[in-house]
């Protein structure tokens, strides 16, 4: 693993950002869990993208769906059938791998030997059980993507919300896929949150939409400051296309970690999928159902287009991760932008054993936490210089100070986490300054 993925695998262990799920059994293959500030940073995305997908739109609406669905879902779909990954194990130590992630030696990772079986295709999903008996008829899967709970609400959806197309329904849940290599820390994992669109509209306006997509998806990257020449966008090859889309195209991140196993840096961090009208096709047909949109002004029914972005919020949170982290002569630095940091500031008295600056660092405190401001820290250990650092560590962009002079002329310091330069600002005026963030 690159130097930079040990220092944030080390960080985000011991800061509470991410534990390795069920640890203290030795853990499990792939699976996380998110600590107290990892689930801080990990709303705030998921915030930042319904914002952005559903909010300040005219045209998308959420969801939530179950992660059960009936099991016709998924042989409808096509995931029964299709969604596997080619899957082949070492002769000589028996490791098994994903035949597409072997690096370019295509020698094996464990063991160095280049003696493969045949690939065989392995299904990635997680097969389960509803009800007391195991038998044939009661089993289903956890769901491997949320798409398909929009695609058999699509007609719920239709009939209450008076929707016209082109317009989106947007849901952030679980997926689960029994990936046959997992690693890279969040990277590649089992069981992960999602967020994905499905835009329905016009198949006549599908690939106007596509690119439209395709910009607004960057320009979301961007703004929440993963850095411009680390991403990059990639058309699939047709052999490399999921089963119902009819065009692909990746924005890529370029992973430290990849390069350095000896593959290329870019690996995939969104897709944006033309899924076209196969879902709904699909699922009408075996439903009975009519799954089409009246058209008011051309009164016909049409099934409609569907482009699909969608990203999983751990490996969002690994790539702010990566393009966050900064170290100084003598501090690490976590530069997230202010909506994004687990805690939006941290207040301290100078020194915690003069109980008139604590009173006063205390009420401050406790009155900024009465607003809707996010998550906001307190220490009063150690000295000013470590607390400083240590919320630098974890990105806190701003922290504000109670000294002797706070005492007689009612004012504080603000520190800016990322210039270190500290502002006084008069007592009252500490939440406006918050709200309109320095930076
Ligand atoms: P890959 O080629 O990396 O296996 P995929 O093409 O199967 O990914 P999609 O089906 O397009 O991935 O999934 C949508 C998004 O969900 C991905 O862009 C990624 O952000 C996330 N994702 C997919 N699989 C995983 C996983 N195993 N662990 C973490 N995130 C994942």
């Amino acid at each position: 693993m690159a130097d930079i993925m040990e220092k944030i695998v080390s960080l985000t262990k011991r800061r509470g950002f991410v534990f390795p799920g069920s640890e203290i059994y030795s853990g499990i293959g792939g699976i996380y869990d998110l600590g107290p500030l990892g689930v801080e940073l990990e709303k705030n995305i998921k915030n930042a993208w319904w914002k952005n997908i559903v909010s300040q739109r005219e045209n998308v609406v959420g969801l939530d769906s179950a992660i059960l669905m009936n099991r016709q879902v998924w042989h409808t779909s096509g995931h029964v059938e299709s969604f596997t990954d080619p899957l082949v194990e070492c002769k000589n130590c028996h490791t098994r791998f994903r035949e597409d992630h072997l690096p370019k030696s295509k020698n094996c990772p464990t063991c160095g030997k280049n003696d493969w079986t045949a690939p065989r295709m392995f299904n990635l999903m997680f097969k389960t059980h509803i009800g007391p008996v195991e038998e044939d008829g009661t089993e289903t899967f956890l769901r491997p993507e949320t798409a398909q709970g929009i695609f058999v609400n699509f007609k719920n959806v239709l009939d209450t919300m008076r929707v016209k197309l082109p317009f989106g329904i947007a849901q952030i849940g679980k997926g689960f896929r029994n990936e046959i290599t997992t690693g890279n820390f969040l990277f590649r994992v089992r069981e992960f949150e999602m967020m994905e669109l499905e835009y329905f509209t016009y198949p006549k306006q599908a690939e106007a939409d596509f690119e439209y997509w395709q910009k607004e998806r960057m320009d979301w990257h961007l703004s929440l400051g993963l850095k411009k020449e680390n991403l990059r966008f990639r058309e699939h090859e047709s052999d490399e296309r999921a089963h119902y889309a009819t065009r692909s195209v990746d924005i890529e991140y370029n992973w430290p970690f990849l390069a350095s196993q000896g593959k290329p840096g870019w690996g995939e961090l969104e897709g944006i999928a033309n899924r076209t009208d196969y879902d709904l096709k699909q699922h009408a047909k075996e439903s009975g159902k009519d799954l089409s949109y009246f058209d008011e002004e051309t009164k016909e029914k049409i099934v409609p287009y569907v482009i699909e972005p969608s990203i999983g919020v751990g490996r969002m949170m690994l790539a702010l991760l990566i393009d966050a982290y900064h170290e100084d002569k003598n501090r690490v630095v976590l530069k997230l932008k202010p909506e994004l940091a687990p805690y939006k500031v941290a207040v301290f008295p100078l020194l915690a054993n003069k109980p008139e600056l604590v009173k006063l660092a205390r009420k401050i405190y406790l009155d900024l936490k009465s607003y809707d401001l996010g998550l906001i820290a307190w220490d009063d250990r150690g000295n000013i210089g470590k607390r400083y650092y240590a919320q630098d560590e974890i990105g806190t962009p701003y922290c504000i100070t109670v000294d002797f002079q706070s005492l007689e002329d009612g004012t504080v310091t603000i520190r800016d986490r990322d210039s270190t330069k500290q502002t006084r600002v008069k007592i009252n005026e500490v939440k406006s300054k918050l709200e309109k963030p320095l930076t």
